[in-house]
């Protein structure tokens, strides 16, 4: 797609607000839109190795959990250490970044990424999504979900909303430490384990059941910690459509994005910053699309390649 000149110049803002609380998050969503992701099957989404599987302790979810085997944290380290890792970017193979072919329709999702500035709740978000009963996956950090328990506990009873993994100290996945917008990624698998692990648990707590879906902070990860996600049964989730520049994009622009949303896309947006652009750029991008027929669809809970 072609970058208009006011596209550019939101990326620059974006860049320059990277140092500033939660922006390198948004900043680095920002930097994501790029052109026509397809689902990067190439290794093969829903099929996480087996090799040494053994039942988690965050296995024990609900009674109406369903068992799911994963590997320990130990196994993590002994299967991922000696696996170099080539991609770094928004797009690592086995990263579902768009919805199978036969998609019916558009997937909204929004990160509530924590933080010191980034704990807010963007309740008109909540509101319309509910008014015209539209589904939608909640990626939480486990910082927002500390600071937001009660609202928290309210969206894991709602079930227009599937509650997701956002990570626990929000860092990208990294085997090797690399950076994105200058947050520090995890270091090794052990600590890409203990990035998803930790807010996994928390969670399932909340739900009383596993998440199945990841979307690190800042959306960055490596391969090896793409697989590294998928060994633990979840599904880690891009995204095709940039609707909010984390947050930083002014409510006409938001609309402008969202609503070129078509079947198979995946949206991403925050529904931490109350203040931005993006709820009210939402619903008008949400009347523009149901105006026009669009349907939402929740994100695929098995990928076969
Ligand atoms: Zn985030």
């Amino acid at each position: 797609m072609a970058w208009t000149p006011d596209r550019r110049s939101f990326l620059l803002a974006a860049a320059t607000m990277a140092l500033a609380g939660c922006a390198p998050d948004q900043a680095g969503q920002s930097l994501g839109d790029t052109p026509e992701p397809a689902v990067n099957a190439a290794a093969g989404i829903g099929s996480p190795p087996a090799a040494q599987a053994t039942a988690s302790p965050a296995t024990a979810g609900g009674p109406a959990a369903q068992p799911r085997t994963v590997l320990t944290r130990d196994e993590v380290t002994k299967t991922y250490a000696a696996q170099a890792a080539k991609y770094w970017g928004l797009e690592a193979p086995g990263v579902l970044t768009r919805l199978p072919p036969a998609a019916a329709g558009v997937t909204l999702t929004f990160d509530f990424c924590g933080g010191a500035n980034g704990n807010g709740a963007d309740l008109a978000i909540l509101a319309v999504l509910r008014q015209l009963h539209i589904p939608a996956t909640l990626f939480l950090n486990s910082r927002w979900t500390t600071a937001n328990q009660a609202l928290a506990k309210d969206l894991a009873g709602d079930p227009l909303f599937e509650l997701a993994n956002h990570g626990t100290s929000h860092r990208p996945l990294s085997v090797t430490g690399r950076s994105a917008y200058g947050i520090p990624g995890t270091r090794n698998p052990g600590e890409v384990y203990d990035e998803i692990m930790t807010n996994d648990a928390v969670l399932t707590a909340l739900t009383g059941q596993r998440p199945r879906f990841f979307r690190p902070g800042t959306a960055y990860l490596d391969e090896v910690s793409a697989q590294v996600v998928r060994s633990l049964d979840l599904i880690p989730v891009g995204f095709t459509i940039n609707g909010d520049g984390g947050a930083t994009f002014p409510a006409a622009t938001v609309t402008r994005e969202i609503s070129r949303a078509r079947a198979g896309d995946i949206v991403i947006a925050h529904g931490n910053h109350p203040a931005g652009g993006t709820s009210p750029g939402l619903v008008r991008a949400l009347a523009v699309m149901k105006d026009r027929g669009e349907t939402f669809v929740p994100l695929p809970r098995t990928i076969s390649t």
